[in-house]
């Protein structure tokens, strides 16, 4: 399984995790993307693909 975060000091908001994530992993939580759906993610290395602020770290667990 993979563990998904984000560094909400880092998020600029720019909801490109959440229109982007094929699961829909992400909302947006007082203007920071949030994993809701951590548990759903498939590890496509999409979100940390697309974040412009490097703000979403993906581990392999
Ligand atoms: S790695 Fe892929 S499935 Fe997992 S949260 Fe990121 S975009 Fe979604
Ligand atoms: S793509 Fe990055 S900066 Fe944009 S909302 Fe997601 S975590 Fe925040």
């Amino acid at each position: 399984m993979y563990l998904v975060a984000v560094n909400a000091d880092v998020c600029t908001g720019c909801e490109e995790c959440v229109n982007n994530c094929p699961v829909t992993v992400f909302d947006m939580v007082d203007g920071k993307a949030s994993p809701t759906r951590a548990g759903d993610c498939e590890g496509c290395e999409t979100c940390t693909s697309v974040c412009p602020s490097g703000a979403v770290t993906l581990t392999e667990m």
